[in-house]
């Protein structure tokens, strides 16, 4: 019989994701803030519950996907939580990209409490198209043995999955992604702006360059967004300035620079100070058409 699944946060990420256990056969009883997310669960095959503590109840596996830290210590660490309300020997995987101090905390609060709780951080990349498609990447830190017998259910959810080390590795990792994405955005957003100043036809410059050494997942996904200026996420900027605080603070931790990460993270919290935080992270385009005068 497959285990019976807790899903808390039914965002962008989360609401697909849980369907796609759905799908797989699982039965998925989740919990998140908006009423109608919990509305569209019930009427694509899941349970809608009340609150974290009816959600996690008698569920084998309990999986988290919400925003940032504080939800996360909220969520798993709060008096009606997952750790104090999931029953004895759940499996605690959380889903959200958070700080790798924060995922060790989590997993040394389910050891102290002696109910034989284990626990996975496996943040995950790809964006809704990936979480849609089933074709996530999901960078887990943790235990082999937990790792083994929770990977069917991650393996519903992505197409890559590997365990990266001891708890709070997958945050690591996922920190890492972050870095490369952003960076990889900014550059895309400088050659449209240059290429469309330059009056060179756009299709035919970004067709060419996806299938070049310049190609890049980013190129491919973003090419639409860059192209008729949508903006609607996604992945927001809001959550992007997280992330990119995430990686200057554990690479501060290990004495890595990152000098072009600190320039791309300084364009992500300028969008955000001029109030672009809700928008898609392709927006990043927005900021260098400001400062190019477009
Ligand atoms: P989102 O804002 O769309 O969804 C977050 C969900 O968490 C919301 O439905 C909200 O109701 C729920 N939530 C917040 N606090 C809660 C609480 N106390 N109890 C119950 N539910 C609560 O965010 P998202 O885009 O789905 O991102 C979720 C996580 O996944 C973030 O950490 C993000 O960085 C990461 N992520 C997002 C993407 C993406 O493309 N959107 C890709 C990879 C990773």
């Amino acid at each position: 019989k497959l285990p019976k699944i807790a899903w808390i946060g039914l965002g962008i990420m989360g609401s697909p994701m849980a369907e796609n256990l759905i799908k797989a056969g699982y039965d998925v009883t989740g919990f998140t803030l908006e009423q109608d997310k919990l509305d569209r669960l019930a009427k694509n095959g899941g349970s809608a519950a009340a609150s974290v503590a009816e959600a996690v109840r008698d569920a084998d596996v309990v999986i988290t996907m919400v925003p940032a830290d504080p939800q996360v210590k909220a969520v798993i660490l709060g008096e009606d939580g997952v750790l104090a309300r999931a029953r004895r020997g759940a499996t605690v995987i959380d889903m959200s990209s958070i700080t790798p101090q924060t995922s060790v905390a989590v997993a040394e609060a389910a050891a102290a409490l002696d109910k034989d709780l284990s626990v996975l951080d496996a943040p995950v990349s790809g964006g809704e198209a990936g979480a849609i498609e089933a074709v996530l990447s999901i960078m887990v830190g943790g235990e082999q043995a937990v790792f083994d017998r929770s990977k069917p259910i991650l393996d519903a959810l992505g197409k890559t999955v590997i365990l990266c080390g001891p708890h709070g590795s997958g945050q690591t990792v996922k920190a890492a992604n972050q870095l490369i994405v952003a960076v990889n955005i900014q550059a895309c957003a400088e050659a449209v702006v240059f290429l469309e100043k330059s009056g060179v036809d756009l299709d035919a410059a970004l067709d060419v360059l996806a299938g070049g050494l310049a190609g890049s997942t980013v190129l491919a996904r973003k090419k639409d967004n860059f192209k008729k200026r949508d903006f609607q996420p996604g992945f927001r900027i809001d959550l992007h300035h997280k992330d990119m605080g995430i990686v200057s603070d554990a690479a501060r931790s290990v004495g890595a620079a990152l000098p072009v990460g600190a320039v791309v993270a300084n364009l992500v919290a300028s969008l955000r100070a001029q109030g672009d935080g809700g928008l898609d992270h392709s927006a990043l385009l927005r900021g260098v058409e400001r400062l190019s005068g477009v």
